[in-house]
């Protein structure tokens, strides 16, 4: 087993400044000296309360947002002192994210295969060989039965799945969920968590999951 260690943080925290409507300004520390280490290729399930910083240490980690404070590194990159360009590219690059709502951002009225090959084409990925590659990702998500569907005939569980190919199909280091199963039933919510365990073996893909 690989003991590398991909993601450090040390004493990592975040301060929300809320413009209140009388002119003053509120803090809010979401993330309060947190440390944390995680190792290649492990898969770790981060559970707290409602408002407990859960969302904000993705965001930190996946580098849409940026620390108050502390250390958050992930491989070589130091989120906190990357340039804003190479934040953009590190998030772009290196991460991949799975939110609540995962059909949010896909197209209802195109296939599965359709959706997944959009955004492998806008990455610059043209060609006969980006249809190929949106099938294989989806065989790795279990949707080879359903791949001509539009996205509207699908479940909600089939149509996370299709987030999920989308997800991984810039090969990144780290996975990141946000609640992934959050609008999902009990049955299913565990056949996307055991697709989730799935990919983390036969990928080696990093993963923190948050549930609630
Ligand atoms: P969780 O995901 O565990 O529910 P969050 O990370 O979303 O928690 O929020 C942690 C705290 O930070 C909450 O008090 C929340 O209101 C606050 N917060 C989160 N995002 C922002 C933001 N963009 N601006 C201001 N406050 C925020
Ligand atoms: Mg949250």
């Amino acid at each position: 087993m690989n003991t590398q260690i991909l993601i450090q943080c040390e004493n990592l925290v975040k301060i929300y400044q809320l413009n209140q409507q009388s002119g003053e300004s509120v803090e809010v520390q979401a993330l309060q000296g947190l440390d944390i280490s995680v190792r290649t290729g492990e898969m770790i399930g981060v559970v707290g309360a409602s408002g407990s910083g859960k969302s904000t240490l993705l965001n930190v980690l996946g580098g849409l947002d940026r620390p108050t404070g502390g250390r958050a590194i992930v491989g070589s990159h130091n989120l906190g002192t990357l340039s804003t360009r190479a934040l953009d590219e590190y998030r772009r690059l290196k991460v991949g994210f799975i939110w609540q709502h995962g059909a949010r951002n896909l197209i209802p009225y195109l296939t599965a295969v359709e959706n997944v090959e959009l955004p492998l084409t806008l990455s610059g990925q043209v060609g006969a060989s980006t249809r190929a590659r949106a099938r294989d990702l989806l065989k790795l998500v279990n949707l080879q039965e359903r791949m001509g569907h539009k996205l509207e005939e699908l479940s909600g569980g089939e149509q996370q799945r299709v987030a999920i190919a989308i997800a991984i199909a810039n090969n990144p280091m780290l996975l990141l969920a946000d609640e992934p199963t959050g609008e999902l039933d009990t049955a299913t919510a565990q056949t996307i968590y055991d697709l989730l365990r799935d990919l983390n073996k036969r990928l080696g893909l990093t993963m923190v999951i948050v549930s609630h």
